[in-house]
This record gives structure tokens, C-alpha cells and sequence, in this order.
């Protein structure tokens, strides 16, 4: 079946106590057991697994093409778990553009957990393969990467990590398993903040991981969720799996709309750079175009000036509105150096786009007549 159909129909199954077509949503926290706590219908406790949670997870699975899902309270709440089944003594291979609590993450917890860390430009497998060391467990990927739309070679990157025995996970957030599927292209794991385009409508909190094959890492990251606690809940399990019904053809007008807005852009005298993979300018154009459908709603700006300018524009937007997180159906603008404080690594001169399902005209006039165009 093609995705489209995949994303209106996994996990869908009509309920069956009632048939009802819209999924239940099963509060229960606990469900009745035997005497010696023996299983009725396959659940215990909310902290282990829950039928809405399992109805997201199955569709989660079968939209990337993986063996089983685990969803998490947040994407950083799945990020910590995969980080947390790393033995101390671990090696782990960063990219340079990574989402910026993950980069917090790997500079202050990973050395407390005993496990090292290298960051590179991924965006050469080149130089992942130099970083490699014998104790390496994991290879860190994110494309197109929050802020700077890096593009990544998933399939590279997994061949190089691969031969030294390094599994690969990819925060897919951005692409959504719509535009791109990286354990079709040699990942081991994806990784999404489904807080993002996964829900889509910026009100549900959720994390995912996406296994490949289901072994002893399914094991013990389900282990690792239940006694850390950081499951995600029915309520929200289920805003998600709503949300992704919709999700084939809300990534369809993104990318429509992301397009037009990086086009009109790249033609503006007040803008130093636009980032966005699917113009030919972009470095990874030719990477995005193997292993993505489009190339979403996501792009980033540099404004010609620095900081006071680019919070300029950011000031003058009337259409967008100025809010972080991302994947919403309404525009947003951010000056990331502002959001992301002490330590940030982009350039004071960018301002994150996140492109809603708004018409393009209107998103792009609202942006020309902000940049003073
Ligand atoms: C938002 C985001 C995360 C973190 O997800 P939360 O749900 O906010 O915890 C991770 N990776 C990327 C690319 C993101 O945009």
C-alpha cells in the first residue's frame, strides 16, 4: 500500500467492544489483573502500555516500514531513552547542526552517564568515518537538521557506521515519514518529536522511536521507558494518531508552500542566505532530491545585518506569528539565537521558518513587506 493510504488506515482498526470507527481513548491507568497479577487483555499498568498507545506505535511502525515503535512523553523524552541504553564506556558520534537540547544533553549529562561523545559535519560520511572509534555505538543524524536544514546522506553514513559496527538513528522530525524513509536507506532507528508535524496542530506533546528490527534494543528501551517514566500519555497518543490521518496531505501543501517561500526569498536584496533543500543552491540539494519525495515546510533565513536586524523583521511579521516549535498548521518565525541562549550555535543573523498550510501569496507577502522588500 502507499503511504498516503497507510497513514489514513494503520491503527485503525474499528474498536471491538463497540466498533466504533474514531479510536477509544483508554484513560484507565490500570487495568484489572488475575490474583498472582496475571494478564486479562495484555495490560497492567499505564506506564507500561496502553491500547491508544499501541494503536499509535503500530501506525508509527508501519508509516516508516520498521518492526515496532515506542512512543515516548517528548522527542527529547525518546532521545534520552536511546542515549540512556548506551553503556557507560559508549562512544557516540553527533552531526554539528543538531536539535539544541540534544546538543545540551551530550554536553552535560552524557559525561555524568560515562559516555563519550565526538561532533562532526555529517553532512560528509567522510568524516563520520574518521570519527569512528572502536567503541563507537551509535552515529547521530539529523536531515534536514534544526536550524540550518543540513542535508545528510542516510544511506552513506549507515554504510560507513555500519562497517565499524555502530548502529544509526535519524531524527526524522522534519521530513515526517511522508517525505522520507531512512530505515529504507540504511538507519537503524528513527526518531521524531510527533509534537511537531506528526500531530500537527501544535497542541499534543509526544516522542517516538522507530525500530527496524525488533530485538534486544526493543527490549530494553521499553524496559528503559517504563522505569523512566517518560511514556507518552493516552490523551496525548491519541491527538497524534489523529493527527497523522491528515498527515500525507498537510506534508504535500508544506512542501508546496515551502517552495514558493524559499523561491521568494532567495530573490530578496535584504537577505544574505536562504536555507531550504529544495533550491538547486543548497549544498545538499542533489542528496535531498535521492533521498527525499519534497522537501517539507521548514527553512531557515540569514538576514543581511545581525541581530538587531534579523529581530527586526522578526519584529514586523503580521501574519506569522513569533513562537518556537514548529509543524503546526499556522506559520511561525524565530530568532533562534534568542530561543535557544547561552551557548547557541546559530548565526545571530537567522530566523527559523516554519511554513504553515496558510495560502503561499499571503505568507509571502507578509514576510517581503517585514524584510522591507
Ligand atoms: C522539537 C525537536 C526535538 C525535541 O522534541 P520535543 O517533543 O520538543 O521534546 C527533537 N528534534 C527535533 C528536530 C525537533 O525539532
Amino acid at each position: 500500500m502507499r503511504i498516503e493510504t497507510t497513514a489514513v488506515h494503520a491503527g485503525a482498526e474499528p474498536d471491538p467492544a463497540t466498533s466504533s470507527l474514531a479510536p477509544p481513548i483508554h484513560l484507565s491507568t490500570t487495568f484489572e489483573h488475575g490474583p498472582a497479577s496475571e494478564e486479562l487483555h495484555g495490560y497492567i499498568y499505564v506506564r507500561d502500555k496502553n491500547p491508544t498507545q499501541d494503536r499509535l506505535e503500530k501506525a508509527m511502525s508501519l508509516l516508516e516500514g520498521g518492526e515496532d515503535a515506542l512512543v515516548f512523553a517528548s522527542g527529547m523524552g525518546a532521545s534520552i531513552a536511546l542515549l540512556q541504553s548506551l553503556a557507560p564506556g559508549s562512544h557516540v558520534i553527533f552531526p554539528e547542526d543538531v536539535y539544541v537540547h540534544v546538543r545540551v544533553a551530550h554536553r552535560e549529562y552524557l559525561p555524568k552517564w560515562g559516555i563519550q561523545s565526538s561532533v562532526v559535519d555529517t553532512q560528509t560520511p567522510e568524516n563520520v568515518r574518521r570519527a569512528l572509534r572502536p567503541n563507537t555505538k551509535l552515529v547521530w543524524v539529523e536531515t534536514p537538521s534544526n536550524p540550518r536544514m543540513n542535508i545528510t546522506d542516510i544511506a552513506g553514513v549507515s554504510a560507513v557506521a555500519h562497517e565499524a559496527g555502530a548502529l544509526v538513528v535519524v531524527d526524522n522530525t522534519f521530513a515526517t515519514p511522508i517525505l522520507q524513509r531512512p530505515l529504507e536507506q540504511g538507519a537503524d532507528l528513527a526518531l521524531h518529536s510527533t509534537t511537531k508535524y506528526c500531530g500537527g496542530h501544535s497542541d499534543a506533546q509526544g516522542g517516538c522511536l522507530v525500530l527496524k528490527k525488533r530485538g534486544p534494543l526493543y527490549d530494553q528501551l521499553f524496559h528503559l521507558r517504563m522505569v523512566l517514566g517518560a511514556v507518552c500519555s493516552p490523551f496525548n497518543s491519541w491527538l497524534v494518531l489523529r493527527g497523522l490521518r491528515t498527515l500525507a496531505c498537510r506534508m504535500e501543501r508544506h512542501s508546496l508552500n515551502g517552495l514558493a517561500v524559499a523561491q521568494a526569498l532567495a530573490g530578496c536584496k535584504n537577505i544574505e542566505r536562504v536555507f531550504y533543500p529544495g533550491l538547486a543552491s543548497h549544498p545538499g540539494h542533489e542528496t535531498a532530491t535521492k533521498q527525499m519525495s519534497a522537501f517539507g515546510g521548514m527553512l531557515s533565513i540569514l538576514v543581511k545585518g545581525g541581530w538587531s536586524e534579523a529581530v527586526g523583521v522578526a519584529s514586523r511579521v503580521k501574519l506569522f506569528q513569533n513562537a518556537t516549535s514548529l509543524g503546526g498548521v499556522e506559520s511561525l518565525i524565530e530568532h533562534r539565537t534568542s530561543a535557544e541562549g547561552k551557548g547557541s550555535t546559530s548565526p545571530a543573523n537567522l530566523l527559523r521558518l516554519s511554513i504553515g498550510l496558510e495560502h503561499k501569496d499571503d505568507l509571502i507577502a507578509d514576510l517581503l513587506q517585514a524584510l522591507g522588500e
